[in-house]
Formats: C-alpha cells, structure tokens, sequence
C-alpha cells in the first residue's frame, strides 16, 4: 500500500505489448502508476507471443548454451530432422552475439545460467498462479505434466544427468522407459519415430500465451484504466540530463516519468548505444503448426528431442511446433512445413487433424547468449529494459515482472 501511494500520480510508458510488455505493465499499475502501453501493431500479442508451444516449465529448464550443444553441432547441422540451422551465424553482423554464446558452452556457466533461469521460472509460477485467481483468467490453462521423449539409452541417460542437476533447486522428474512412456502418453501409441525412453515431468503446465495476454490486455484497461495505442511506432527516446523525457513516435512525443522497453527482438534498436549491459539479442526462428484435434489427441505435451519438437493440446486444438533457425525475416522454406507435420504424424499419429491446413505461424525467440532475459535500469535513471526471453518467455513473463517492478520500485529515477 506504501508503495501504491507512492507511485500514484507518476507515468510509467511500457513499449510492447506482447507478453512481457503486457506482464510488466499490470505489475506497474498495481504498484499505483498511471501506465500507457505503446503497441506499433493492431492488436496485443501478435509477435512473438501469438502461437508459442505454450508451455509452462518451470523447474526443468535449461540455458541452450552447453558442451552438449557444441558437442552436437556438426551432426544437428547437416541433419533436417532436427530443424536446427545456425548458418545464419556466419553473418558478421552475428560474431558478436555468436562469440559472447560460445562463451556460455561450458559446464560452469551452463550451471550458472540454468540456474538463474531456475531461480526466474520458479519466481513466475508463483506469480501466474496468483495472477490467474485474482483475475479470472481463461487461457486453456491445463497441468497434464509433460515428456521428453530421447531415441537411444544414452540420450535418456544424458538427459536424467541434466534433470538432476536441475533437481538440487526443486521440482520432480523421473526417467521412464519405452513402454511407461506409451502407458503415461497413450497418444504415442503407433509411433513410427524411434523411442527408448524418456523424461517425465509431472508439475509441468500449457497455456495459451496469447489468450493469456488479452486477457491481461482487458484487465489493464477495464480495471486499471490502463490506455494501450495500438498503431504507434517509438522510433526514438529523447534523453536529457541523464534521464528519458519522451519517446518519439510516428504519432508525436509521448511524455512519461518511467519508461519501459519489452519490445522483445527489436529492445535492440531503441537501446543501442545507451544500453551498458552486456546482453545482445539475437533471433532465433521458429514455427508451430495449429490443428483441431484428431481422435487421439495427447494430454500431456510431449517433446521429441531428437527431432526437435513439440506436439501439445490446447483445449480442442493440437499444436506443433519446432525449429530453431538463426535468420531473420519471417520466410521460412516451403518444405518446413509438411516436415514438422510429418515429424508430428510419425510421433502421434491420431493426435490431430493432419489432413487439415493448419493454422501456421513463423515466430521470433528473442535470444540472449546466455538465455539470461534482460531485466533492469537500461542506460538512463528512468529507463528500463525487460526484453530477451529466448524460447521461456511465457514461462519468464510473470516472474520477470516481478523483478523488474521490484528494480523500479527502489531506483532513483531523478538523477
Ligand atoms: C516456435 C516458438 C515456440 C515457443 N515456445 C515457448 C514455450 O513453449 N514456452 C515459453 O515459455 N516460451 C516459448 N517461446 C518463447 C516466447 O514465445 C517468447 O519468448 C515471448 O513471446 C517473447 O515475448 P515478448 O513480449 O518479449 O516479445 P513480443 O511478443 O514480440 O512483443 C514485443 C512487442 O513489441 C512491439 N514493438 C516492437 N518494436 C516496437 C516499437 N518500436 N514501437 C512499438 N511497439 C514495438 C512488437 O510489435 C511486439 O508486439 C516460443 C517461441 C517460439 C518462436
């Protein structure tokens, strides 16, 4: 309540509104700001938050950057199966980032990361769960728990090593072998792709991301009187004195007192040069394919980590969804499509509507090298930065907004 007095009657501007803008956006005003939301599109969550795989992981996650990843590099490059291309790498305007991920992939800082993620995820369950009572949300939210599912003994054995690491900071998880997997995930029943095992963890979520975030999207405006402009572009920040005054648009300056940047992939472009943390964002391509559900949908999500993909159910649609292209650009090549859905058939083969066109979409993970988001003062004392959630950003909103609203709430935003 001291906080909420505090801020009342202070600006705070929010960039983006796709899940994390959206996130932080609630955060601040129920810590008492008068918010505005800027949103260059027509709607809310049409970026990288439209059609994610909707998973909820909260504690059996891990930063991609690993001896493992490198050690499996030559092999996932030259291997369509696993959809997996970082040609995009040997771009120049890439070395940086590339260099700074290299820096990740070892033991220890794999540790570090993994658990910095730990930390963030189990700081969203906590805050989604509260978040979701308080205002009622509807979002196809389920908890059916969810399998990775590995073709070889070794993979699985691999994969319990990192799930026990995992398992120092919480959560469940246990290893099952081939017939276990069919009996917990029916829906794998007639499965042509190669199976030997797989990890089971029971506390794992899905949710619509995007549902979730109109949702949020309604409350800020029906309960906080929160105005959100769709169709203005920020093109700029204008600094004076150490501090942001306003952002210019392609609608006319936009004043505040606090500003916050969570335009995902494009934090970059406002930042650069004013930002003195370390993090670049990359993008990391990816696609999912959205069916009604056929006669033997699964329950849980399921991930086949050999091929790189997901199929899970959301209500009464089955998505798929895979591929991790380091390119820009929302083309993608004719072939990924039919081959993610055969990759999907070959798995589950009664899963969905196959023969059905799917809903397809090109999304953007925006990557940092060490996977860590960006969360914090970001060059100026009134500015913020809440951007750079990879392939967690569903599961990181929540909690990263905590933290930032946390960072904002004891800043000096005068000097
Ligand atoms: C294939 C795929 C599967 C995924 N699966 C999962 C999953 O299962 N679980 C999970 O946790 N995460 C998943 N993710 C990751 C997650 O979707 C992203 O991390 C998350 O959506 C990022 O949200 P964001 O708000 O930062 O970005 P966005 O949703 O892109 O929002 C940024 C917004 O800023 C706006 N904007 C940008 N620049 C400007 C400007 N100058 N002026 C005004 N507005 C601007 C954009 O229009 C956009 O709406 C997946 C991602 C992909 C691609």
């Amino acid at each position: 309540m001291e906080e909420h007095q505090h801020k009342q009657g202070q600006r705070a501007v929010v960039i983006g509104a796709g899940i994390i803008g959206l996130t932080t956006a609630l955060r601040l005003a129920e810590a008492g700001y008068a918010v505005e939301v800027i949103e260059r599109e027509a709607r809310a969550c049409v970026g990288s938050s439209k059609a994610n795989a909707g998973q909820l992981l909260y504690d059996r996650i891990g930063a991609m950057g690993s001896v493992g990843f490198l050690r499996g590099l030559p092999a996932t490059m030259f291997n369509p199966d696993q959809g997996v291309s970082v040609f995009g790498l040997a771009n120049p305007a890439r070395w940086p980032w590339a260099g700074a991920f290299l820096r990740q992939c070892t033991t220890q800082r794999w540790q570090e990361n993994t658990r910095g993620l730990l930390d963030l995820a189990a700081r969203s369950r906590r805050v989604m769960a509260a978040v979701s009572a308080q205002y009622g949300l509807a979002y196809d939210w389920r908890k059916p728990g969810k399998l990775i599912v590995h073709p070889t003994a070794e993979r699985v054995a691999a994969a319990d090593q990192a799930a026990q690491f995992q398992a120092q900071f919480g959560g469940r998880h246990e290893v099952l072998g081939v017939d276990e997997c069919l009996d917990h995930e029916p829906a794998l029943r007639g499965a042509t792709r190669t199976i030997a095992g797989g990890v089971y963890l029971p506390d794992a979520e899905v949710g619509d991301c995007r549902m979730f975030g109109l949702g949020i999207a309604d409350v800020l405006v029906a309960k906080f009187g929160v105005r959100i402009r769709y169709g203005v572009r920020v093109t700029g920040l204008v600094y004076s004195g150490g501090r942001v005054t306003a952002l210019r648009s392609d609608q006319g300056m936009i004043e505040g007192d606090v500003f916050v940047v969570a335009t995902g992939k494009a934090a970059g472009e406002l930042l650069s040069g004013r930002f003195s943390g370390k993090r670049r964002i990359t993008v990391v391509k990816g696609v999912s394919l959205t069916y009604p559900a056929g006669d033997a949908p699964p329950d849980m999500s399921v991930t086949d980590a050999a091929g790189k993909f997901v199929v899970m159910r959301l209500g009464d649609r089955v998505r798929v969804a895979g591929y991790a292209i380091f390119s820009d650009g929302d083309a993608i090549k004719p072939q990924y499509v039919p081959r993610l859905a055969d990759k999907a058939r070959a798995l589950m083969p009664k899963a969905a509507r196959y023969d059905a066109a799917p809903d397809v979409w090109v999304g953007i993970r925006p990557q940092t090298p060490d996977d860590l988001p960006m969360i914090g003062q970001a060059g100026a004392a009134n500015l913020f930065v809440n951007a750079g959630h990879g392939s967690l950003g569903w599961t990181l909103a929540a909690g990263s907004a905590e933290v930032l609203a946390e960072k904002i709430a004891v800043a000096d935003l005068s000097t």
